[in-house]
C-alpha cells in the first residue's frame, strides 16, 4: 500500500459515552478497538491514524472509561472501549466498563469487526484467553494487532508471537505493530484493508 494513500481521511473524535443508552445512532460502519488496560490502545489509535492526541494516552492504566467513536472516513467508525483486567479499579467501576463493552459488543447492529490488541510480552494472559472465547463466542470477527513489538529483540519478538498465535489459532494473522516503527501503519493498513474486503465479501455472498 502507498503509504501516501492510507485509508484514512483527516480522522477526528465524535463523542465519549459511559452507558450503552448513550450511543449514538448507528450510521456507518463500526470496528472496535479492544484489549487489556495499558496494551497500548490510545498509543496505537493515535499512532495509526497519525494524529498525535486523538485518544488519550497516559501512563497510567485503566482511564479509557468510555467509548469514545471516532470518525476514521466517510464510511468507516472506530470505537475505543475501555480497557480491561485492571486490577486496581473498584468493583463498581469494573462493572459499568464490563457492562458497557458487554452491551456495545452484544447489541451494536453496525459492529462490523473487533480490532484486538494483545502485548506482545503478555501471551497467553488469561483476562485475553478469556476476551477471546467472549468475543469468538458472540460470533464477532477479529483483527488481531500485537502491540510494543520494540519491546523485545527480534528473536524474542518470533517467539511471543509464536507463542501468542498458538494461544489463539487467529485468522486473519496477526500485524505485528510498534508506534515506534512507521511500517507499522503500512503494514496495519494493508492487512486491516484486505480484511474489510474480505467481511465484505462474506456478507454479500
Ligand atoms: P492503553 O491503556 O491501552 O490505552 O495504553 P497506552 O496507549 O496509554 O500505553 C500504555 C504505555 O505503553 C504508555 O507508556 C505507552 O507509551 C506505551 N506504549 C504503547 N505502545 C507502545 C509501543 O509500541 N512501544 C513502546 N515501547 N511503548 C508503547
Amino acid at each position: 500500500m502507498n503509504p501516501t494513500k492510507l485509508p484514512y481521511n483527516n480522522p477526528r473524535y465524535l463523542c465519549s459515552v459511559a452507558h450503552h443508552r448513550e450511543m449514538p445512532k448507528p450510521v456507518s460502519a463500526e470496528y472496535c478497538v479492544l484489549g487489556r488496560s495499558n496494551v497500548g490502545k490510545s498509543s496505537f489509535i493515535n499512532h495509526v491514524l497519525e494524529k498525535r492526541n486523538l485518544a488519550h494516552v497516559s501512563k497510567m492504566p485503566g482511564k479509557t472509561k468510555c467509548a469514545n467513536f471516532f470518525r476514521i472516513n466517510d464510511t468507516m467508525i472506530w470505537v475505543d472501549l475501555p480497557g480491561y483486567g485492571y486490577a486496581k479499579t473498584s468493583q463498581s467501576e469494573k462493572e459499568r466498563w464490563s457492562k458497557l463493552i458487554k452491551e456495545y459488543c452484544e447489541k451494536r447492529e453496525n459492529l462490523y469487526g473487533v480490532i484486538w490488541l494483545i502485548d506482545i510480552r503478555h501471551a497467553g494472559m488469561k483476562a485475553d484467553i478469556d476476551a477471546y472465547e467472549w468475543i469468538s463466542g458472540l460470533g464477532l470477527s477479529v483483527f488481531p494487532v500485537i502491540t510494543k513489538s520494540d519491546k523485545l529483540t527480534q528473536s524474542d519478538c518470533i517467539k511471543n508471537v509464536r507463542e501468542i498465535e498458538r494461544c489463539f489459532n487467529f485468522s486473519p494473522r496477526p500485524v505485528v505493530y510498534s508506534i515506534h516503527k512507521d511500517i507499522s501503519r503500512v503494514k496495519f493498513w494493508e492487512a486491516f484493508s484486505a480484511w474489510i474486503e474480505l467481511l465484505a465479501s462474506k456478507r454479500n455472498a
